[in-house]
């Protein structure tokens, strides 16, 4: 068995400015990063190598708040950040708040394999990141009109839009070994030095053999407190819950409870595969050995 399922973020279509050229640019974009991580993994490529191939395709589009099309923050600059775990050994990568990378998923995997640590961020981070010669792009590269506007509004305080939006992935592969990885460019307008919950191993981002892989998206603050990625693992692994009944559990009662909106992709072992959201839509895409691929947006998609 192998399973696979990516997300571009939760939200409204309000504040995503989706009309229906983006919503199908952004169908487009989910359907040919889950072909290509399906194939992969029914040829038998490793979970980790496809969650990380399959963020890197969602951050080198515009279409979403990650690398290439991230949001800016409140001195017009882009801060990102990313993570990745593997559920076989339990190693986990991450990174945040660093500029000018084109592939923060890259990075947090680098730190993951080639450094004695879990976490860099910033200055230190993008030292690393020169020193193994990850791919940088210059700041003109990150800029998109859509996420200039949103920052604009933000600043004249004329939109109380939420600009957020995430990518994320987590596959099963057969060897039977799970991966997560999710990365953000944060929320617009946010302060430099802020970090979110898609680069904290346990808030955003978790994968266990033990009980499934999971990557979040939405609202960081929340995600955070409510530690959601390890909540739903835990639920599964000390409980002995159904991934989607712990993902439900999670987002809808204790997420919710706090205020906190958004939304999560999961993956078992068995290869059962589960999003819940409760904002009005998530990007996402699910596919598996026993499933044809589908791509999501609205709740009823
Ligand atoms: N979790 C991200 C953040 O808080 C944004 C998102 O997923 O929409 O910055």
């Amino acid at each position: 068995m192998w399973a696979l399922a990516i997300h571009g973020g939760a939200g409204s279509a309000r504040d995503d400015g989706l009309d229906s050229a983006r919503e199908q640019a952004i169908g487009e974009a989910l359907a040919a990063a889950l072909a290509r991580g399906a194939k992969a993994l029914a040829n038998g490529v490793s979970s980790l190598d496809v969650v990380e191939q399959a963020v890197r395709a969602l951050e080198d589009s515009p279409l979403f708040n990650a690398g290439r099309g991230a949001v800016f923050n409140s001195r017009g600059e882009h801060e990102l950040e990313a993570s990745i775990m593997s559920g076989r050994t339990m190693a986990a990568g991450a990174v945040a708040a660093v500029s000018g990378i084109a592939n923060p998923v890259t990075l947090a995997r680098w730190v993951m394999e080639r450094t004695p640590h879990v976490f860099l961020q910033g200055d230190g981070a993008l030292a690393f990141a020169e020193s193994q010669g990850i791919r940088l792009e210059p700041p003109e590269y990150f800029y998109t009109a859509q996420r200039s506007e949103a920052l604009a509004a933000a600043r004249r305080a004329v939109s109380t839009a939420e600009e957020h939006g995430t990518v994320g992935a987590v596959a099963l592969d057969l060897a039977g070994d799970l991966s997560a990885a999710t990365s953000t460019g944060g929320m617009t307008n946010k302060l430099p030095g802020r970090i979110a919950d898609s680069s904290i191993i346990g808030a955003g981002t978790f994968a266990s053999n033990a009980s499934c892989a999971v990557s979040c998206t939405g609202h960081g603050e929340f995600f955070i407190r409510a530690t959601v990625a390890r909540d739903i693992a835990a639920m599964v692994e000390y409980a002995g819950k159904d991934v989607e009944a712990a993902a439900r559990f999670v987002i809808e009662q204790r997420l919710a409870s706090l205020g906190g909106q958004g939304g999560v992709i999961a993956v078992d072992r068995s290869g059962r595969v589960t999003c819940v959201f409760n904002t009005e839509l998530m990007y996402r895409g699910i596919v598996t050995a026993r499933i044809t691929p589908q791509v999501g947006i609205f709740a009823d998609a």
